[in-house]
This record gives C-alpha cells, sequence and structure tokens, in this order.
C-alpha cells in the first residue's frame, strides 16, 4: 500500500510531489494522458517567479519532477478510471487496482477547442487557450479571441496590450460576460466585436501557422476570411473529474469543492490545481495549491496514525 498517491503530474502534483517526498513519504505520482500538464503545451513562461529570462513550460516541467525524483519521489503513467474511498483508498489505474492512506487529486483541467480539424497540431502554432501564456508573442499583429464569457473578455482585453486589433468572436449576439467585463470589452477601441459568428476553419500560411480564421455568419449563413495571426479561444475548461462523479463534491460547473484548505469531502483526498481552481488557472498558484495539499496530507497522516 502507497502512504500517498498522486493524481497528475502538472505544477500542482509535481510540487505535492515533491514536498511530500521531501517529507520521506515516497509517494506515487501517476501521469495520466497529458504527462506534464498544460505547461507542456507552451512555449515560453515568463511568469513563473525565479527565472527572469523565461523558461520553456516542458523544460520547467522536467525540472520540477527532476526535484521530486531526487527525494524519492515514484512515477508511473497510467490513466485513474475509477476511485473508491475507504480506508485505505484505492483506485483502478490502467485496470489494476492501487492502494493508498492519502489522495491528492491533480488531475487539471483541459481548455476547450473548437473541435476543428486539424486542430490539435495547430496549438502552439498560432492556436492556444491562454492570452496570458502567449499574448506576448503578437505584437502589432491582429489577432481574435473566440468565445463570449468573462475569459473571452478579459482575454480580449488583455491582448489589447500587445496586439493591433483583437476581433472578439461570439456565437450570439449578447455576451454571456458579467455586465461590467462586456462592457468594458464592447467600450475598447481595439476590441472589434465580431457577432453571430462561428469559426469554420483555420487558414494557415506556407510555415503552418495561423493566417486567419474562415467565419460562417449565423444569421445570413455568409462566409468570409478574416486575417489574424494567433486565435485564442476562450470557450470554458473541462477539469478532469471523470473518476470522481458522484464520490468527490463537485461546483455546478464540475470543478472539485475544497471544503477546508486542499481537502475534499472525503476524509483523506485532497484537491490541488486547475481541478478545483477555476479563477487564477496559473502555474504558480497550482503549484501553490500543491504545497499546501501535501501538508495537509502530511498532518492528516501523523494525525490518523
Ligand atoms: P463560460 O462563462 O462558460 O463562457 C464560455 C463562452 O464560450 C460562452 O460565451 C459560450 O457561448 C462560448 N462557447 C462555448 N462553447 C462554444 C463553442 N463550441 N463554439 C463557440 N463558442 C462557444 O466560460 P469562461 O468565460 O471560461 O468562464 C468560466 C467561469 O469563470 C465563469 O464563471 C466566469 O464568470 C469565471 N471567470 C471570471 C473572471 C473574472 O471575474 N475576472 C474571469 C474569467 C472567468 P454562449 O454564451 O453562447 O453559451
Amino acid at each position: 500500500m502507497e502512504n500517498v498517491i498522486i493524481i497528475g503530474t502538472g505544477c500542482a502534483g509535481l510540487t505535492a510531489a515533491i514536498y511530500t517526498a521531501r517529507a520521506s513519504l515516497a509517494p506515487l505520482a501517476l501521469e495520466g494522458r497529458m504527462p506534464g500538464g498544460q505547461l507542456t503545451t507552451t512555449t515560453a513562461v515568463e511568469n513563473f517567479p525565479g527565472f527572469p529570462e523565461g523558461i520553456d513550460g516542458p523544460e520547467l516541467i522536467m525540472r520540477m519532477k527532476k526535484q521530486a525524483e531526487n527525494f524519492g519521489a515514484k512515477f508511473r503513467y497510467g490513466v485513474v478510471e475509477e476511485f473508491r474511498p475507504g480506508d485505505p483508498h484505492r483506485v483502478k489505474v490502467d485496470g489494476e487496482w492501487v492502494e493508498t492512506k492519502v489522495l491528492i487529486v491533480a488531475s487539471g483541467a483541459s481548455p476547450r477547442y473548437i473541435g476543428l480539424e486539424g486542430e490539435s497540431a495547430l496549438i502552439g502554432h498560432g492556436l492556444t487557450s491562454c492570452a496570458t501564456c502567449d499574448g506576448a508573442f503578437y505584437r502589432n499583429v491582429p489577432v481574435c479571441v473566440v468565445g463570449g464569457g468573462d475569459s473571452a473578455c478579459e482575454e480580449a482585453g488583455f491582448l489589447t496590450r500587445f496586439a493591433s486589433k483583437v476581433y472578439l468572436i461570439h456565437r450570439r449576439d449578447t455576451l454571456r460576460a458579467s455586465k461590467i467585463m462586456a462592457d468594458r470589452a464592447v467600450a475598447n477601441p481595439k476590441i472589434e466585436p465580431v457577432w453571430n459568428s462561428l469559426v469554420t476553419a483555420y487558414i494557415t500560411d506556407a510555415a503552418g501557422e495561423v493566417a486567419g480564421v474562415r467565419l460562417r455568419d449565423k444569421v445570413t449563413g455568409a462566409e468570409r476570411d478574416l486575417e489574424v495571426k494567433c486565435v485564442f479561444v476562450a470557450i470554458g475548461h473541462e477539469p478532469n473529474t471523470a473518476a470522481f462523479r458522484g464520490i468527490l463534491e463537485t461546483s455546478d460547473d464540475g470543478y472539485l469543492i475544497q471544503k477546508s484548505g486542499t481537502a475534499t469531502n472525503i476524509p483523506g483526498v485532497f484537491a490541488a490545481g486547475d481541478v478545483a481552481d477555476h479563477v487564477y488557472r496559473q502555474a504558480i498558484t497550482a503549484a501553490g495549491q500543491g504545497c499546501a495539499a501535501a501538508i495537509e496530507a502530511e498532518r492528516w497522516l501523523a494525525a490518523s496514525e
């Protein structure tokens, strides 16, 4: 039986692994469908403290993993299919049941994309879901944001610092965003809303980078091409909670609820990072929660012995 199983190896999971390993708990970290998490899909990370020249997302993750391994963390590839709480807790990993005293769920969230053909190959080549990560690469060129919620409005506003123009492409003629965010976006002279429009294809240049989008007007049915150098998709995130549904409490939009600190509704089960956080969604906040979950897990183990 394991002392601690950590589900997920993004910033939250790896930080939890560093702390629990350093506390001599020899944690087992399970690397799921996207080992390393969302940072592995970014290039330069310029806002993680301690790296004034920036650091590549995959490099940062690799260093965190090495740091955890140095203290004795174990890693195993595998997707958690089922969870049975108890004493011990049991998780089914690729068909095999594994037991643990404590579980830290750091399975992250996956940004939603539109679902167009060839989409996944364009991520990092002018298609992204993170303005904070990639906005600064698109200075003095036109870009677009897809979506009509708070995220889309916030990202559009942020991108006006860099881009020459930001098209806000929404499938309806009213924004879903809160009034203050919507008003601010519409009033911004650098943001041009494109109402009732669906992106039906990405247009690429000879180098395979995004050069524009094809739009269909939902009202008139008319199609047109719009020249943009980057498409920021902001149509929501899906927390990765499939194995825990009906067992761990979630908010209406599916994020794990932290009852106190990082503790969930099940004793000995903690949640950290984007699987529980729909507000900040930053590498550093996920790492902070991973640290908190590890400390709380350690204290919980000590108290239950
Ligand atoms: P959201 O509120 O769910 O909005 C998603 C938007 O994407 C909606 O406008 C939706 O259109 C559109 N959409 C969904 N699927 C689409 C598709 N397949 N094609 C085109 N458009 C699609 O998500 P969010 O903006 O990420 O916000 C999530 C939560 O975080 C919200 O509770 C929000 O208030 C909060 N948040 C708050 C702040 C803040 O206060 N500073 C910032 C960011 C997020 P429809 O409108 O037609 O459904």
